[in-house]
């Protein structure tokens, strides 16, 4: 059979229109307006995404793409603090109020990711509709194949296809992975008649034997639940299966307050959350970025925001290397990132130790083993 013709040539091919790919392609369009950007991603219909909880320093970011206006038209929920039971059963508060910026978000993660590809688009970015499913080595850099929408030729490649990280699968890199974190998460209807307690809309999060739990109010009149735990806890106690859920949020203390179980909106879904980074040299004029290079553990609430910062980054490692042939940046970038990660790790263990009520069950044994390591 004739291999299929090449549909198109780029300059650069983002695989993955999360906040990562969109603000690549954002910042491309402005640095290298001449730049043929290219932005792929697997046709979605759910509006439930998980991972909304943006703290005060995104807003330089948003600025510095430009989205500002386009981010305040929406309706994302303002916060101004955190609540949290880590360590002891009391909640205790982190105010955002010191600040540089003061005001967090608690997103419509769908709206604000769709918000973002929008304007990556308005600025001349060609938005493809398609999964990749691999690479190969072309005369002029890259051929990405997307199966029924083509064959794409590409000279640099931006990996920003999120936990998934394809372009590394491909390439066959391990990652240093710190955990194996799983999200078991639920979303509900929010109804106003629910016990008034302090602040209702902040995120709460609550520590348990399993791990620890999340709740937050979302946009759209709908809460979000999460119980955060290791995949083969998971496994073991089953708690993909809502009355197992539900078991486990009947013993937290205050998340169970906030929530009107009655109104489920989803079965529970499981999603990958480990802290992992992938330290390999990638090949000429392949760059990952978001959680693609590195993730951090939701307890942070830094995905986002650093999926926007190495997105800034990569931009400029590829920038000077179009436009002056300068092929530093990229290496910059990867010591960059390996270095985030390095630090991102230390304070993480510390903030696991800081927990130690329940030394015999194995979700804290193995971060405070860590530790000691
Ligand atoms: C349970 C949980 C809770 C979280 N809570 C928070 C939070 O409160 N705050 C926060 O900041 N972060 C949170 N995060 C992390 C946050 O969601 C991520 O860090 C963020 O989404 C990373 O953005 P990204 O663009 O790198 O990847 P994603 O947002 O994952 O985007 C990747 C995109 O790539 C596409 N893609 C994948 N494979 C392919 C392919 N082969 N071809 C084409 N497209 C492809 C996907 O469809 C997707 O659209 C949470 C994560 C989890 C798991």
């Amino acid at each position: 059979m004739p291999s299929k013709p090449t549909n198109a040539n780029f300059d650069v091919f983002i695989i993955g229109a999360g906040p990562a790919g969109a603000a690549a392609a954002i910042s491309l369009r402005e640095i290298m307006p001449d730049a043929r950007v290219c932005i792929a991603d697997i046709e979605k219909s759910t509006h439930f995404r998980v991972g909304e909880s943006v703290p005060p320093p995104i807003k330089p970011f948003l600025d510095h793409l430009g989205v500002t206006t386009a981010f305040e038209n929406a309706a994302h929920n303002p916060t101004f603090r955190t609540l949290s039971a880590w360590g002891s059963s009391g909640l205790e508060s982190n105010e955002f109020f010191l600040h540089t910026y003061n005001t967090g978000w608690r997103l419509d993660r769908a709206n604000f990711d769709a918000m973002l590809k929008t304007e990556a688009i308005r600025r001349g970015t060609t938005n493809i509709s398609a999964r990749a499913f691999s690479l190969a080595e072309s005369p002029h850099g890259w051929l990405i194949d997307c199966g029924n929408a083509g064959k794409f030729s590409t000279r640099y490649i931006i990996d920003a296809s999120g936990h998934a990280a394809i372009v590394s699968r491909w390439l066959k890199y391990a990652p240093r992975k710190l955990d194996r974190l799983i999200g078991c998460t639920v979303f509900f209807e929010h109804q106003t008649q629910q016990p008034e307690l302090f602040d209702t809309e902040a995120a709460v999060i609550e520590a348990c034997h399993q791990g620890w739990w999340y709740t937050a109010a979302i946009p759209g009149h709908r809460k979000i639940a999460i119980l955060m735990t290791d995949v083969d806890i998971a496994r073991q106690s089953g708690i993909a299966n809502m009355s197992t859920w539900l078991h486990y949020f009947s013993l937290t203390k205050h998340i169970k307050q906030r929530i009107n179980t009655r109104f489920p909106l989803t079965q529970p879904m499981i999603l990958p959350a480990s802290s992992r980074c992938f330290t390999d040299t990638y090949p000429p004029g392949i760059i990952a970025v978001g959680d693609a290079i590195s993730s951090f553990d939701p307890l942070s609430s830094q995905g986002i925001v650093k999926a926007l910062r190495s997105a800034l980054y990569a931009s400029y490692a590829i920038a000077d290397c179009y436009l002056r042939n300068d092929t530093m940046g990229f290496s910059k970038y990867f010591t960059l990132m390996r270095n985030e990660f390095d630090n991102y790790s230390l304070t993480w263990q510390n903030y696991y130790q800081r927990e130690q009520r329940w030394p015999e069950a194995p979700f804290w044994q193995r971060r405070h083993r860590m530790k000691r390591t």
